[in-house]
């Protein structure tokens, strides 16, 4: 009999199909970038949790990696005799494998009816901001695991990150984590879980691919891994319904109606703004209401700002005083339009690895001025100046008057303009080849998109970046951001009505 791990257990409550073909087309499997970095901030979060629930370090941490399954089944066994904390310690029972984020040993006093074994509380570690429908199922796993192997469990909870939590500085990371209390429920679902693994079994052994079609379980709760492998024989189409705005779920409803073509949705069944889309993709045309969006723009002075910032998130944070997942703006771009049409450029760029938050507010305050509309294209700016604001009490009412000032362009585009290009979506990077053609981000040199300027400066603030690089990779930034904001002074001129301006 085949023994399943805790992860295959939770693919096959995915889909059938997916543990099926994690055990016989492994290969066929690509996990997205997405799903990969989220794996890097699982482990981040795992190694904070050590600290947290063993601040002596007198605990132990088994690597199944380095000690093999038997060893490290052998180890943990061991380990539950002692009274210290045990780090990813396995059980292997009833079909199926675990291992254990946290094991920590019930005090004496809590230790409840006599059974002869120590009695232990287990603590799965997530990197999620709340208690998921799927950790209740890797919980209900995980217990039923190790009390078949014999552990004697008092206990089990998940920790997930609490993001309103503030970081006091000085690697103290006591509070990074809540718990949730899972017993009760993990402890019911016995049933369900020895139900599971027979299914599990019933799936493997199966020399046949479970005939299962895509659909909603292809992203929830994991993006699965084999779906380019699953739709590799789905119907191609010219004008996916996906390219409607916030069509959303509706796409798979229209799908199991036979709906995948623009051109077969009905218009009753639509509303204005998917109608436009519909029709002028169809048409090939561009849809532009140039009075309607000079009309909203008209309301504001000609002197103007343009504005764009990068961020970055940590699901730890390395800040004093930054939130978990809190967006840590390091870098903006400021292109100012004067009255008289010349266009002058500031820019901010931290990349010491120090937090850019203060430097940066006050930076922004120089660069702003004191009057005329800031555009940008989309809310994150005025988010971010808000919670600049907040943050620090001394730049408060220069960043609130500032942010009084924001002007968002994204509502004008998305009422006022369509290209058939942009697919169904207004995302700066495909309304700006629509309406500037001359303007492209694919021939920026290394960074092209908030993701790579996430990446370029995660790696430029490392301590082992040569200055070489880093300098490369400033550069790169610059340029990236600076055409960000060059970008959205060219949509306010076409918006704005204005492109007899020389820029
Ligand atoms: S892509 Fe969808 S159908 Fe295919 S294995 Fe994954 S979840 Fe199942």
């Amino acid at each position: 009999m085949r023994n399943f791990s805790k992860s295959k257990l939770l693919a096959l409550r995915q889909c059938p199909k997916r543990l099926w073909l994690e055990i016989h087309r492994p290969a066929l499997r690509q996990d997205s970038a997405a799903t990969q970095a989220s794996f890097q901030v699982g482990h981040q979060v795992g190694d904070i949790a050590h600290r947290i629930y063993d601040p002596q370090g007198l605990g132990s941490l088994i690597d199944v990696q380095r000690e093999g399954f038997n060893a490290a089944f052998a180890r943990s066994k061991a380990l539950l005799q002692t009274h210290q904390p045990i780090f990813e310690a396995g059980f292997c029972a009833a079909g199926a494998l675990a291992f254990a984020d946290v094991m920590l040993p019930v005090p004496e006093p809590e230790q409840g009816q006599a059974g002869g074994h120590n009695a232990w509380r287990m603590v799965e570690v997530k990197s999620t901001t709340s208690v998921k429908g799927y950790h209740r199922d890797d919980a209900a796993i995980q217990a039923f695991i190790a009390r078949a192997a014999g552990v004697r469990l008092q206990g089990i909870s998940l920790a997930h990150i609490d993001n309103t939590w503030v970081y006091p500085g000085g690697e103290d990371y006591r509070g990074l984590l809540v718990e949730a209390d899972l017993t009760d429920e993990a402890f019911a679902r016995t049933e369900e879980v020895v139900s599971w693994i027979a299914q599990a079994q019933q799936t493997a052994a199966s020399a046949a691919e479970p005939d299962i079609q895509t659909g909603a379980q292809c992203s929830e709760p994991y993006a699965c891994g084999f779906a380019d492998y699953c739709n590799r024989n789905a119907p191609k189409t010219e004008f996916p319904v996906q390219w409607l705005p916030r069509i959303g779920k509706r796409a798979a409803t229209l799908a199991e109606e036979g709906v995948i073509d623009l051109r077969n949705v009905p218009d009753d069944r639509l509303n204005d703004k998917q109608r436009r889309v519909k029709a002028h993709t169809l048409a090939n045309t561009t849809y532009f209401d140039a009075e309607g969006a000079a009309a909203v723009l008209a309301d504001y002075g000609q002197l103007a700002c343009f504005l764009d910032f990068e961020s970055i998130q940590f699901a730890v944070p390395i800040w004093k005083g930054t939130r978990p997942y809190q967006q840590n703006v390091f870098q903006f771009s400021l292109h100012t339009l004067t009255a008289s049409g010349e266009l002058a450029h500031c820019e901010f760029l931290d990349l010491s690895g120090n937090d850019p938050a203060e430097p940066l507010a006050q930076a922004l305050i120089q660069a702003c001025g004191a009057s005329g509309p800031i555009y940008v294209y989309s809310a994150f700016e005025s988010t971010r100046i808000r919670e600049l604001a907040e943050r620090f009490a001394h730049l408060s009412a220069a960043l609130r008057a500032i942010r009084a000032r924001i002007v968002d362009s994204l509502p004008v585009a998305t009422e006022h303009y369509y290209h058939p290009s942009q697919q169904g979506s207004w995302s700066l990077k495909v309304v700006l080849p629509a309406v500037v053609p001359e303007l492209r981000y694919d021939t920026l040199d290394g960074v092209k998109d908030g993701g790579m300027a996430m990446d370029a400066y995660m790696e430029a603030m490392h301590p082992d970046t040569a200055a070489e690089r880093k300098k490369q990779i400033e550069l790169q930034l610059l340029a990236y951001c600076k055409l960000d904001t060059y970008a959205t002074v060219r949509l306010w001129q076409v918006f704005a009505g204005r492109t007899d301006w020389l820029l």
